[in-house]
């Protein structure tokens, strides 16, 4: 099934991210995990691609095969543009035909030292035209930044992309996480403005370890409310008040999303069950 029917056919889609394990040895565990997460009804499940430029481990679209024909929920595999050209995405994606997966994120991705610009794909909205025109049956997703890309100048430039994204054949978008739902809000009254009109799910992370402060706060361009640094200066050397606070911060932002009418929610878990569980068991009344 392609995912936009859901969005046309459910008041609010519930999604969850999972990343592939850098060791195979992992998948095991991984796939416990899925299973797991399969009890919490999710719409879809979206599988990253290399996220932070890694390399090797268990395959994007092995997972989203497990996803699809042992789970039977829907994934959604991402794509990059970076590290790959036209001959390998079109093998990547007849290797993910395939296995009867039908949906991806198309995607820029970031250059890394093992993953080079594209020769082919400039930017996410080249990929997308690619996988419309070219591999025809898919269904396309692209990202969005409530807060802007950190490379768009002006808020204009950021909408513009984005409506080139849509205009190649992106279906739906999916947000970059925020902590402030304000900045959700604003985003899609100016898209809806410019005219953009496909469904926009809101991406949330709860914050529940010291070292995700470290790393995905202190390095998101993400606004953080009073309550949010509060909550962080508060409890941040105590493991348990932490990860309560966090799923705590993250239920009522989901809450307040749902609420107030976001097409979907796409919960970044992290890989993590207990984390899942907590925020599901949190909003479940709502979905
Ligand atoms: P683009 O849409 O190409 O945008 C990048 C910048 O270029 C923006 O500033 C945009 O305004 C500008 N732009 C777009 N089109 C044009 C144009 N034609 N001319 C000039 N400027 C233009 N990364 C991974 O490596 N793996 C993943 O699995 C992954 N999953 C993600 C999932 C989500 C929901 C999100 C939000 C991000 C994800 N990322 C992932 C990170 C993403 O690859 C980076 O944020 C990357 O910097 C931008 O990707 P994009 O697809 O938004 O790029």
């Amino acid at each position: 099934m392609k995912l936009s029917e859901l969005y046309q056919s459910k008041k609010c889609v519930f999604s969850i991210e999972c990343f592939p394990p850098k060791q195979t040895e992992n998948y095991p565990k991984m796939q416990a995990t899925l299973r797991q997460m399969a009890a919490l009804n999710p719409d879809f499940i979206s599988v990253t691609y290399g996220a932070g430029g890694s390399a090797g481990g268990v395959s994007t679209v092995e997972i989203a095969s497990y996803i699809k024909n042992e789970l039977h929920i829907e994934p959604m595999a991402h794509f990059v543009c970076m590290g790959s050209n036209e001959a390998k995405m079109t093998a990547d994606l007849a290797a993910l035909a395939a296995t009867g997966v039908q949906n991806v994120l198309a995607l820029r991705g970031d250059a890394t030292p093992l993953r080079p610009q594209s020769p082919d794909f400039v930017h996410a909205s080249d990929l997308t035209a690619f996988i419309r025109y070219r591999q025809p049956g898919f269904g396309i997703a692209g990202a969005c930044y409530p807060e802007g890309h950190p490379e768009s100048a002006t808020v204009q430039q950021d909408l513009d992309g984005l409506k080139r994204k849509v205009a190649a054949g992106a279906d739906h978008l999916l947000s970059q996480l925020f902590f402030d739902n304000y900045q959700y809000y604003r985003f899609v009254n100016r898209a809806r403005k410019a005219g953009l009109d496909v469904p926009i799910s809101a991406g949330v992370m709860p914050i529940v370890r010291k070292s995700q402060i470290e790393r995905t706060v202190a390095l998101s361009s993400a606004s953080l409310p009073a309550e949010f640094t509060r909550m962080i200066a508060r409890y941040q050397n105590d493991e348990q008040a932490l990860f309560d606070a966090g799923v705590d911060y993250a239920v009522r932002q989901l809450r307040d999303l749902i609420e107030g009418g976001a097409d979907g929610v796409h919960l970044y878990a992290m890989n993590n069950f207990t984390v899942a569980q907590r925020v599901y068991d949190g909003i479940r009344d709502l979905l």
